[in-house]
């Protein structure tokens, strides 16, 4: 079977580090990305660099309309999906929870909620045999941050990624039985541009002192756990959460 992997919010940070471990592995690869076209085109190189087939596709993983066209330009150019990385996600300034306006919390729970369950829908379109498919494997992006709350900095953000675990538990059971496995990495602070969206670009080097490990991970140690998930060395792992929080 061609294997054919979606990452949303391919164009940086864990989603490229995964496009381009997973271009190793085997993978036709379509990079998502939302605005900045410039990083999506250097890292849809990249993955050409390493011989792998790669598109990018400009789309907003958390409106359907634009999924639907996103998902049309992978079919036509690369084949149905048979695996997805729903990655693409966002936070807003760190505040107490008095000072988040409701625009930035439907914002976030739309990118971090809606659009995985959106995306995994259309995925399942494919990779469904009851919809012509011959089964797949979907990775959420969650965070430790569903575990912990994130209180005093975004418990917004944080609840949303305690609904992607839940979604994970449950797509997981639901689809058991018919030949797609669903499962989710829990990353803690991880060195990439994500921070500065909550006002601190150095923040992962700034909390190091307090990580059990005393270091910040790598978007590469993340990337690792997820093509693992993805692979059929996975084959008996559904609804399963890899933690990589360097002990948090
Ligand atoms: P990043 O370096 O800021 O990259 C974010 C990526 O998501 C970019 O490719 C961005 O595209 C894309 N994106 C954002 N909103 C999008 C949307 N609506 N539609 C399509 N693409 C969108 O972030 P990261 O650190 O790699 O984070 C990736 C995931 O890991 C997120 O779900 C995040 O919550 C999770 N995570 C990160 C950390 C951490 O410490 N970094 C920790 C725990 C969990 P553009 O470049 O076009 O904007």
């Amino acid at each position: 079977m061609e294997k054919v992997l979606l990452i949303t919010g391919g164009s940086r940070g864990i989603g490229a580090a995964t496009a381009l471990l997973a271009a190793r592995q085997g993978y036709k690869i379509a990079i998502n990305y939302l605005s900045d076209h410039q990083a999506a085109e250097r890292t849809c190189a990249q993955v050409r660099e390493l011989g792998a087939q790669a598109i990018t596709v400009q789309a907003d993983a958390s409106n359907e309309d634009e999924i639907i066209r996103l998902f049309a330009r992978v079919d036509a150019e690369l084949g149905p999906v048979t695996a997805l990385v729903n990655n693409a996600g966002t936070v807003a300034q760190s505040s107490r929870l008095e000072d988040m306006s409701e625009f930035r919390m439907l914002k976030i729970m739309t990118c971090n909620v809606i659009g995985p369950m959106l995306c995994a829908k259309h995925a399942l379109l494919r990779m469904l045999p009851r919809h012509g498919g011959q089964g797949g494997s979907i990775v959420n992006v969650s965070s430790v941050a569903a575990r912990l709350g994130s209180p005093g900095e975004y418990v917004d953000y944080a609840a949303s990624k305690g609904a992607l675990d839940t979604f994970t538990i449950g797509l997981s059971r639901e689809l058991a039985g018919e030949g797609v496995r669903v499962n989710a990495v829990r990353p803690g602070y991880i060195f990439t541009d994500f921070h500065a969206l909550s006002g601190d670009p150095s923040r992962v080097s700034k909390l190091e002192p307090g990580i059990p490990m005393q270091r910040g991970g790598t978007a590469e140690e993340v990337a690792e756990a997820i093509v693992w998930l993805l692979s059929d060395k996975a084959s008996y792992a559904t609804g399963t959460f890899i933690d990589l929080g360097g002990g948090r």
